[in-house]
């Protein structure tokens, strides 16, 4: 018997894994992958609200060593420079999936999460105190809780009888790995059916190809005929396409988990979402998710906190889910090249002549601007705590390096002391100076609090003075009830 068996060992599952790790409870990832290694490039990076959160965990170097930052963040044809954002990142990292796979696995493997590989989850059945998740060879594994992190296709969704509703596909692309015989023309290509674009990949033989088809299409594996055919009919050629490492078909298909908890079961990731890559939305709401459960689970396992605390993720993650999706969808209708589209491009690029407007499109698509409905109140509540270079006792620490061990923070400008009482062992409360400006992303400066308790995910709970909730509702609210430990 496990806490909580996560399906799936990629982005989200791996995040998740390593979050309830650090709230102190069994994670145990089932992986139908036999190896780590992913096969195909896959997505190609992050937007910076997902750097800051790796930032938070103190794995943002590992990252940032082994990709190349730069400005990711495009709307139709306007490249959005977030230089001038209140961030510590203030850019996009360009890199490969699968090379972000491996990085997160040293990662949950020395905080010491248990990996099982080669096995597929095949369904689970759940009873009042656990969950009995059924693998492909007949094997069952219990736990308190089941976690579907396994993907678009999910078992787990499924399973659990949960509704995934949306928008079917009208746009179908290829992507591949495979050698070429001749040199395909340089840079990105678009037209009426969308975008293609032939990259050499830095091993200097294999080229990465995207194309999308003329007609929709969905089965899920395509052959190296379809991909021919398809560069033949956007190129005039398929410049000698050959033996392919991977190749796969994915389309712009929409869809929303209608609830993204039920029972004991739990979804994150493209589990719970899928979209069109276009604008690179998938990962980052993948580790948003995780960073945003995780802590939850693990207080509801450790009996810290009741099971409706999970409540609250699907209240705080559905929506910020819809609104990427949505983000998403306009983003990909501006990838075509038609002359009605053509057309809207234009006025979007006038539109986003203010830097007002580069601002606030920006920062919905780097995550900057995620904001949970908290209660009314100060700006900071429910948004992201910026990572001010704060000065401790300890000397000058910028916040998120207080967040490493996903612990909850009570952060007291005035030095007074705040006693936390019974939360104490919960809580780490630390008396800090910080003279400077409290920027947001968007919002701009705002008042600057006397205190603020940050949750493990980094998000404001409660502002004092910025919100009627006392101190103590606040903390008995996300950090459990204050007799926990007496008994
Ligand atoms: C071409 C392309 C480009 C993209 N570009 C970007 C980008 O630039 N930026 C970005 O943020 N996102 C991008 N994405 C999206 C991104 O790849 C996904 O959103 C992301 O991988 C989601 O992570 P996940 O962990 O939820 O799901 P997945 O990465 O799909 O991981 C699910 C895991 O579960 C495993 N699994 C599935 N079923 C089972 C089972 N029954 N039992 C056990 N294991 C199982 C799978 O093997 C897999 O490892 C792109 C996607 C594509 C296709």
């Amino acid at each position: 018997m496990t806490d909580v068996i996560v399906v799936g060992g990629g982005p989200a599952g791996m995040m998740l894994a390593g979050e309830l790790a650090l709230g102190g409870v069994d994670a145990t990832v089932v992986e139908r992958r036999a190896i780590s290694d992913l096969t195909g490039s896959r997505a190609g990076g992050f937007h910076s609200r997902t750097i800051e959160i790796l930032d938070q965990r103190g794995i943002a170097d590992r990252f940032l060593a082994e990709g190349q930052i730069a400005q990711t963040a495009r709307f139709g044809s306007s490249v959005l420079d977030i230089g001038g954002l209140p961030t510590r990142h203030p850019y996009g990292l360009a890199i490969w999936q699968n090379r972000i796979e491996p990085i997160l696995a040293g990662w949950i493997e020395q905080l010491g999460v248990h990996v099982v590989r080669g096995n597929q989850v095949t369904g689970f059945v759940q009873d009042e105190s656990g969950v009995d998740v059924v693998l492909d060879d007949g094997e069952t594994m219990r736990a308190t809780y089941v976690v579907g992190a396994d993907g678009g296709r999910s078992v787990i969704r499924k399973a659990a009888g949960i509704d995934f509703p949306g928008w079917e596909a009208t746009r179908s692309n290829l992507i591949a790995e495979v050698g070429l015989r001749q040199e395909p023309p340089p840079g990105i290509r678009q037209d009426e059916s969308g975008v293609h674009g032939l990259q050499l990949l830095p091993d200097g033989r294999t080229y990465r190809v995207v194309t999308t088809e003329r007609e929709l299409r969905t089965a899920a594996e395509p052959s190296l005929a379809d991909l021919s055919d398809a560069l033949v009919t956007v190129y005039g050629s398929d410049f000698g396409v050959h033996d392919p490492t991977w190749i796969s078909r994915f389309t712009d298909a929409t869809r929303q988990a209608a609830s993204y908890h039920s029972g004991r079961v739990l979804l994150v990731g493209d589990a719970a979402h899928i979209h069109y890559p276009a604008g690179g939305q998938g990962i980052g709401l993948a580790i948003q998710d995780a960073v945003n459960l995780g802590w939850k689970l693990a207080q509801v396992v450790s009996g810290i906190s009741p099971g409706s605390l999970l409540d609250t993720y699907h209240a705080e993650r559905h929506p910020a889910g819809a609104r990427a999706l949505r983000l998403s969808m306009a983003q990909t209708v501006l990838q075509r090249a038609d002359p009605r589209t053509a057309a809207l491009s234009e006025t979007i690029d006038d539109l986003l002549m203010t830097a007002s407007s580069r601002a606030q499109i920006a920062a919905r698509i780097h995550g900057l601007d995620v904001a949970y409905d908290l209660g009314d109140g100060h700006p900071l509540l429910g948004r992201r705590m910026p990572d001010l270079d704060l000065d401790t006792p300890a000397g000058p620490t910028p916040v998120y390096a207080l967040l490493h061990d996903a612990r909850p923070l009570l952060l007291d400008f005035g030095r007074r002391r705040i006693d936390v009482g019974p939360w104490r062992d919960r809580v780490r409360a630390i008396d800090v100076r910080f003279t400077g400006r409290w920027e947001l992303p968007v919002l701009g400066e705002v008042a600057s609090p006397s205190a603020v308790l940050v949750r493990p995910d980094g998000h404001v709970a409660w502002v004092e003075a910025g919100t009627t909730e006392p101190l103590t509702d606040a903390l008995t609210r996300w950090f459990g009830a204050e007799h926990l430990d007496e008994g």
